[in-house]
């Protein structure tokens, strides 16, 4: 009984300091239950307003509109965030939470970007690869969680929106540049076959009415030659470009046009002249390591031989290294065989507390996706259904000539390739985004900043290697480095290229010969920075940030710090700015 008293009053005690600590807090943060109110309305209306977007997040409520392109569209939408903005305006920030006020930056960034991109960047005019609709309807198909005849019911009436999306985009084109052109006719031929093979073959095995068959069916052609009449119109443009030349743009967005891009897109605490320069000493910094590895190196693989002076002894040890790679038909088997390698060792090594991962599946990465130099990527679900697959879509080398292909195995070699699975996968983007979607906050599980994700993929690389992943091997170490120039270079040629001028064959020089990139490698990074403006410089830019930002809690921890601590925490606050964790973990 007595014991039984006591417990009572210590209960009566605790709640009472709550609600006295609760009352205070409501009183510095008397706006933040209206503004939890107001988010909810925010991301409604966001989802109205793109239902494509919300299809590729997971939320399948508006699956069956298709977002016309048109300029009347354009202009409700502005109208609407207008509003929206005003509204966020009216809220005191400093009356809300930390958090929130996170959230209203975020959300504030993000409303003042699409009217940056409407009426500066314009790239709805320029860029011919922005129309293709397959992707939404490829996930219509794919969802798990809606029997094959609602999701053809679906598809049928997205289908007949297509033809008058692809009259509007024909409207939108004025002066394309000629390699978004040639992207555009390369993705949406290829999204063709989704059209001609994926949705018929559904529909075939399908309980549908024979009424409801044949309209889709109609719908369905109606849609192709919407689709082939698009291919011909930009053929026919790619055709007048090259006799004419003030037709066409060029690709280079220029020095004003990338500064905003960088500012909305990366929201880094660096400034574009800063992660320029900060690249360019890092490249030093990496190349003075690689000539340590080599002088080790050397003695094992050359002995007869003098050592060359400067970057040349580098550069053999790579391309002899670079023998040891699979044969192209394997590429997929081996990037699976080596996922549980890779699990195995973050858990026994305790870097990370996740154990509920999201289900994995390797495979070939669909022909719609494919043609932008990109080999490797991971299609992650969206925070409306957290618990489906994520894809980790690895580009097989059918079309490549023998030549291309051993180029291509020889940059993915048997060093290089794990550390591609540690990026894409363990512990980079497939356990990050695991992480996130953990995160019970829909602004900042919808608000993704691209170079929080690709810098942490980065940092996960170079935090394997000082933790000993690949036993501290001098080869593994070369090969990582290699690879870790590659994203200081990536920067170094995004800023480059649109901001300075710089030449095609400058820079394949500066990536064969400063970075020891293949010529399949150098020719993919061109081909991406010519259709790509500040996503190259996303992963050394998010990279410089997470590693300072643990440098700096290190410091401050002394011995007590624990990388574990580290990563749960920092991960816990889902893909946003790196600035904004930072704020928050400081705090
Ligand atoms: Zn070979
Ligand atoms: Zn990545």
């Amino acid at each position: 009984m007595k014991g039984k008293s006591l417990i009572v009053a210590v209960l009566f005690i605790s709640s009472a300091i709550v609600f006295s600590g609760c009352d205070r807090l409501k009183n510095k943060y008397n706006q933040n239950e209206s503004f939890e109110n107001f988010k909810k309305l925010f991301i409604e209306s966001v989802w109205k307003n793109n239902p494509d977007w919300a299809l590729v997040m997971g939320n399948h409520e508006y699956d069956e509109r298709l977002e016309i392109p048109s300029k009347e569209n354009r202009i409700r939408k502005t109208d609407v965030y207008k509003s929206l903005s005003d509204s966020l305006k009216k809220y005191d920030w400093k009356k809300i939470t930390p958090e929130n006020t996170v959230d209203a930056r975020i959300m504030m960034n993000f409303l003042e970007e699409y009217n940056w991109k409407i009426y500066e960047l314009k790239s709805f005019e320029w860029n011919p690869a922005e129309y293709n609709v397959s992707e939404g309807f490829d996930l219509i198909l794919g969802n798990r969680n809606m029997s094959l005849e609602k999701k053809l019911v679906i598809i049928s009436e997205r289908l007949r929106h297509v033809p008058e999306y692809y009259i509007v985009a024909k409207a939108n084109i004025r002066k394309p540049t000629i390699e978004h052109t040639d992207l555009a006719i390369l993705q949406n031929s290829g999204a063709l076959l989704l059209f001609e093979k994926n949705i018929p073959d559904s529909l075939e095995i399908s309980d549908l009415s024979d009424n409801e068959k044949s309209e889709l069916t109609n719908h369905l052609t109606q849609a192709k030659s919407s689709i082939l009449e698009y291919i011909i119109f930009l053929k026919k443009i790619k055709a007048s470009i090259s006799k004419e030349s003030g037709l066409s743009r060029s690709f280079r967005i220029g020095k004003t046009l990338y500064e905003k891009k960088f500012k909305f897109e990366m929201q880094s605490c660096f400034s574009t002249d800063e992660i320029y320069t900060k690249a360019i000493d890092h490249k030093k910094e990496i190349h003075s390591n690689m000539l340590n590895l080599a002088k080790q190196l050397w003695p094992k693989y050359f002995s007869n031989t003098v050592m060359p002076e400067g970057l040349e002894s580098v550069k053999k040890l790579i391309d002899t290294l670079s023998y040891s790679h699979c044969v192209a038909d394997s590429l997929l088997s081996e990037v699976k065989k080596q996922i549980p390698e890779l699990t195995n060792f973050i858990l026994q090594k305790k870097l990370f507390e996740l154990k509920n991962f999201n289900p994995l599946e390797v495979r070939e990465t669909p022909l719609y996706m494919r043609g932008s130099g990109a080999g490797a990527s991971i299609n992650a679900p969206g925070p409306y259904d957290k618990n489906a697959k994520t894809f980790y879509n690895v580009t097989p080398l059918y079309d490549y000539t023998d030549a291309e292909a051993e180029s291509y195995l020889r940059e993915y070699n048997y060093w290089t390739l794990q550390i591609l699975n540690i990026h894409e996968a363990i512990p980079g983007h497939y356990l990050q985004l695991c992480y996130a979607n953990q995160v019970d906050d829909l602004i900042k599980s919808v608000f993704q900043n691209n170079a929080m994700i690709e810098g942490w993929a980065v940092y996960a690389e170079k935090m394997m290697m000082e933790e000993g992943y690949g036993n501290n091997e001098p080869e593994m170490l070369l090969m990582y480095n290699k690879w870790h120039l590659r994203s200081t270079l990536n920067a170094i040629l995004d800023y480059s290229v649109h901001c300075l001028n710089m030449s095609e064959t400058e820079a394949k020089k500066m990536l064969t010969e400063e970075g020891f990139q293949t010529n399949a490698e150098a020719n993919g990074k061109w081909k991406r920075v010519t259709l790509t403006q500040v996503q190259l410089s996303s992963y050394f830019s998010g990279y410089t940030e997470i590693y300072s930002l643990r440098e700096e809690k290190k410091k401050e921890a002394g011995k007590d710090f624990s990388l574990y601590d580290f990563h749960n925490q920092f991960l816990s606050y889902g893909s946003i700015p790196v600035k904004y964790i930072w704020e928050l973990m400081v705090k």
